[in-house]
């Protein structure tokens, strides 16, 4: 007994908290009934992964929609995989994202909560004082294993043919005298602390996952490490001190986890801590050839969050996506309420249990994306359009920047408040191939571009149906009476004056008044399709648009 004293006063010579002072430090919180308290627990490696995103998302959106607690724990005990400034991008991309955070570091540089640190490295006090509350109840011991030694053990299990790990009989330090212990602890010997598990691998448990639902699991009876030669504790040892001592009602987390939650349940028990509701969330998919895998750091540039950013889809689409990716009646409710806040958007388990491992599906992801833009006004899309091109095309910048009302003129066609709005925009890098032409340091038509665009037509043919357009041509027209004129051109040139017609009786004339339109608008865009050419045509001006449409007659524009 006394051996023992002695042992744990060798390991842990520093002055700690006992749990009782670590309970009242951190009580139980005072929350409504039914309020979930959530966190994502990122380690710092550099790289925010939309799967990343998409957990905080979830997390953040079933603490708010429960008038509870979000918060982010920065988990950077291992130090041979940080990464300095990783901790600041994560909190700065859920910023951008506007996923609030409650408690932990709300921005670079500023932690708030009274449950903190929430950065574990500083919070080795808490973890020791678990530790040796564990050793003194036998629940942990010290293990003076090598590596080469670990390896052996494990070329002998192999040899047996059994399963690898430190458990049973295979737990070499598990009955150690104290004398062995104390003799190698004076010589300095590097040492961990292994969890004493009372468990059996035999016996099942049989857990209720909030996403995955019921699953048997056989019982940890690994005695795991707890606690580093370095001091520092395992993920193991310190999600559960973390997550009581935060008082965490559920943890959601990826799915890889989910083997390691008997040992985890197993910790909480021997502490005598009520353990969290665990959900397990599965990787977002991508298919590839036939198979399905999970998004890649290495292989997908769409699993970085900072992809979205460079393409410029606009933070919004990307939250809408994700949420429809967790929630599929997302859609539905987004249709009845188009302008809605989405945080009056609510999640539950039952559909994201549905939906759990979904399929990352850009062209959806682009529909929603020109949905979101289409629900814009002119000046939000010029204001956001603008941000992002300062930042990621400089050409584009100057070009909005100098010719700001002519812009928001343009983003003004069939900008209308209702299902007719444009929809082709999905990102802001798709911008500058839509407006390019209305500018003329931009715009370019060659004899060569006619030719294929125009194919069948002659110039002299061209140029008639062009001078009388101009002839006739008044910035004052309505659309309806514009439209009279074109079609007005279309039957003195013998083009049908609609195209029903020109289907009926095709020899009866050179074409309808689609192509009409067609030569008008291929010299005034250089495109064959575009959004309302009467539009286009008063947002040009009347000077652009006659020099464009004699381009025949002058052969430059
Ligand atoms: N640091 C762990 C990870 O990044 C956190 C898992 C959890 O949410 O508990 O996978």
């Amino acid at each position: 007994m006394r051996e023992k004293k002695k042992i744990i006063a060798l390991i842990f010579p520093d002055s700690l908290p006992t749990l009782e002072e670590l309970e009242a430090k951190y009580p139980p919180r005072q929350l409504p009934a039914g309020a979930m308290v959530t966190r994502i627990a990122p380690s710092p490696t550099g790289f925010m992964h939309i799967g990343g995103l998409y957990a905080a998302l979830i997390s953040e959106r079933f603490a708010h929609q429960t008038n509870g607690v979000f918060y982010l724990r920065i988990e950077d005990t291992d130090r041979k995989r940080e990464v300095a400034g990783a901790a600041d991008l994560v909190c700065r991309s859920l910023q951008r994202y506007g996923i609030k955070i409650d408690e932990g570091k709300i921005a670079p540089n500023n932690e708030v909560g009274a449950y903190g640190p929430y950065v574990q490295s500083q919070r080795e006090k808490i973890y020791r004082a678990v530790i040796k509350f564990l050793m003194e109840q036998d629940l942990a011991y010290p293990c003076f294993c090598t590596t080469e030694e670990l390896e052996e053990l494990r070329q002998q299990q192999e040899a047996a043919g059994v399963r690898f790990g430190y458990y049973g009989s295979w737990a070499k330090w598990r009955e150690r005298s104290s004398e062995e212990v104390l003799k190698l602890l004076a010589e300095n010997k590097p040492y961990v602390i292994r969890f004493r598990s009372p468990g059996d691998f035999k016996q099942k448990i049989t857990i209720e996952d909030e996403l995955l639902g019921k699953r048997e699991l056989p019982e940890n009876d690994q005695d795991i490490v707890l606690m580093k030669s370095d001091g520092l504790p395992t993920y193991h040892l310190a999600h559960v001190v973390d997550d009581h001592f935060m008082r965490t009602t559920h943890v959601l987390r990826g799915d890889e986890w989910l083997a390691s939650l008997p040992l985890h349940l197993q910790l909480f028990k021997a502490l005598a801590w009520s353990a969290p509701r665990y959900g397990h969330i599965k990787p977002i998919q991508k298919i590839e050839g036939t198979a399905k895998r999970k998004l890649s750091k290495r292989k997908d540039p769409e699993a970085n969050v900072e992809y979205y950013q460079q393409a410029g889809y606009p933070e919004e689409a990307i939250l809408e996506y994700l949420l429809n990716l967790a929630n599929s009646d997302f859609e539905n409710w987004r249709k009845a309420n188009p302008q809605a806040n989405l945080q009056d958007f609510t999640l539950t388990f039952k559909r994201l249990k549905n939906s759990n491992g979904a399929l990352f599906d850009f062209d959806k992801l682009n529909n929603i994306s020109k949905e979101v833009i289409a629900r814009y006004s002119a000046t939000e899309v010029y204001e956001q359009a603008l941000l992002w091109a300062k930042q990621f095309d400089a050409e584009l910048a100057e070009l909005l920047a100098n010719n700001r009302e002519y812009a928001e003129q343009i983003l003004k066609i069939e900008r209308t408040n209702d299902e007719k709005a444009r929809k082709d925009l999905a990102r802001w890098s798709d911008l500058k191939e839509e407006i390019s032409y209305f500018f003329d340091e931009q715009f370019s038509l060659t004899v060569a571009d006619l030719k294929e665009k125009l194919a069948g037509f002659t110039v002299a043919e061209i140029n008639k149906l062009t001078q009388s357009l101009l002839a006739d041509y008044s910035e004052n027209d309505s659309p309806q009476v514009w439209f009279e004129k074109i079609k007005k051109i279309a039957r003195e040139n013998n083009y049908a004056d609609n195209v029903k017609d020109f289907k009926k009786n095709p020899e009866n004339y050179r074409g309808s008044v689609a192509d009409v339109a067609k030569v008008f608008r291929v010299l005034l865009t250089g495109r064959t399709q575009t959004p309302d050419l009467f539009s286009i045509m008063i947002v040009m001006g009347k000077e652009r648009v006659k020099k464009r449409l004699s381009f025949c007659l002058t052969g430059s524009v």
